[in-house]
């Protein structure tokens, strides 16, 4: 077996898809342009790495492997059983977890198979409710976790847009719920899983901890982990953590025969060899001291980010982060988080709305695992608050600019560009 070509073969993959299809070929190349000349600033991307491209773009991708290593249901399946062996054992060693299940297609899948092995219909809640950064599986009407179980929502302290961990005491022994959930799409703050356990401790509840966004922080040691703390823990693979887009899930060893038979049979079918491979790449990845300085690298830039975008006049919320999150309110420019959104996309700074924590009017919610992966650092982050700024203001030029500065911090540099060269 041989490596040589490898890269070759990759630009030669690209040249297939564009003889045999150049209208499909057109979307993914365009799309390759797009993110390397604007600037990612949704909370929730990032940019993997080209060895976990590899993997996503590999034959595993042709095989079927329902169950698990060493009993499946397909037979052909030793070495993709050796690929996701490889992946629980680098999980598990990452986090320090009993148990890994690495076979969740997603976050949502993964906060379904934990809601699976832990209740039953019409079991009470308590989770971050939805106007507070709740996430669509924590009790969203459009979502089975609001059809099927009774959710109550905490809410966030109004003033300083914290927690409020006395109030989620008083809900939990108010409504008694079989299982409280703690984690965010848009918390900036680190969350005391301590105070959580020791709530659900209080009222006889399980504690499930979606970790999808801090995750990759946790993995390079930027951010307390919830896993000594949580029943079970659910993550995605694809925020900061910098792998494939995907989920996985964490549990107790006593938990791990539930857990696994909530992933497959019960929630899912065939597991994605081809994606559990650059799960394994990835974690692999997060092992290294390079991924441990990117993570508080990450952290660092969220907080000159912050307070740059303070000094430009902007309301952000908490008053800083601590983690790869950014909520920021534009209305002291005077513009809504629909228009500023707006003004931001057309200079190629492409974010997201958010709710704020004051629960009336929405924000502007930024991440920094993007950028960071790019190779910037704090000088950068005070030049992106300016143009920020500047794209809010309507002034003149800003896209160039972006387009100057994203074009000096290539995703993948030239030596490894998945692309041979403009369409
Ligand atoms: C991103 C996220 C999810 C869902 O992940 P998908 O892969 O989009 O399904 C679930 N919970 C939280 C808290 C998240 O941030």
């Amino acid at each position: 077996m041989t490596t040589a070509g490898v890269e070759p073969a990759a630009a030669a993959a690209y040249d297939v898809l564009r003889r045999q299809d150049p209208e499909l070929a057109e979307v993914v190349l365009g799309e390759f342009d797009r993110q390397s000349t604007s600037l990612q600033l949704i909370a929730a991307e990032n940019f993997t790495s080209r060895a976990v491209l590899t993997a996503l773009g590999s034959p595993l991708a042709n095989k079927y492997a329902e169950g698990y290593p060493g009993a499946r249901h397909h037979g052909g399946c030793e070495l993709v059983d050796v690929a996701e062996r490889i992946a629980t054992d680098r999980a598990k060693a990452l986090f320090g977890a009993d148990h890994a299940n690495v076979q969740s297609h997603s976050g949502s899948s993964a906060v379904l198979a934990a809601y699976a092995a832990l209740l039953r219909p019409g079991d009470t809640v308590l989770a971050m409710g939805l106007p507070y950064g709740g996430h669509l599986t924590h009790g969203s009407p459009a979502n089975f976790s609001g059809r099927w179980f009774d959710f109550v929502g905490y809410g966030l302290d109004p003033e300083s847009g914290l927690i409020d961990y006395d109030q989620v005491r008083a809900l939990a022994r108010t409504h008694r719920p079989k299982a409280i959930v703690c984690g965010s799409i848009a918390y900036p703050r680190h969350i005391d899983y301590a105070a959580f356990r020791d709530v659900a401790d209080d009222v006889g509840a399980c504690l499930i901890a979606d970790a999808a966004h801090p995750m990759g922080l946790v993995a390079g040691g930027a951010a307390p982990s919830p896993v000594p703390y949580a029943d079970v823990v659910c993550a995605t693979t694809h925020k900061v953590l910098r792998g494939p887009r995907g989920g996985m899930i964490l549990c107790r060893g006593d938990l791990a025969e539930r857990v696994d038979r909530a992933v497959f049979p019960f929630t899912q079918g065939g597991a994605q060899m081809h994606t559990i491979a650059a799960k394994a790449v990835a974690f692999g990845e997060a092992a290294t001291p390079a991924f441990t300085a990117y993570a508080h690298q990450v952290v660092a830039n969220a907080r000159v980010l912050a307070a740059a975008l303070a000094a430009e006049g902007f309301g952000v919320s908490t008053g800083g982060t601590d983690t790869h999150l950014v909520l920021v309110d534009p209305a002291p420019h005077g513009v809504d988080a629909h228009v500023a959104r707006g003004r931001l996309a057309a200079a190629g700074l492409v974010l997201d709305t958010c709710a704020l924590p004051d629960a009336d009017g929405r924000g502007l919610r930024l991440g920094t695992a993007a950028v960071t992966t790019q190779g910037m650092g704090e000088g950068e982050m005070a030049r992106v608050a300016a143009l920020f700024a500047a794209a809010v203001r309507e002034e003149d030029n800003v896209r160039g600019e972006v387009r100057e500065l994203a074009g000096r911090f290539p995703p993948y540099p030239a030596a490894e560009t998945p692309v041979a060269g403009p369409l």
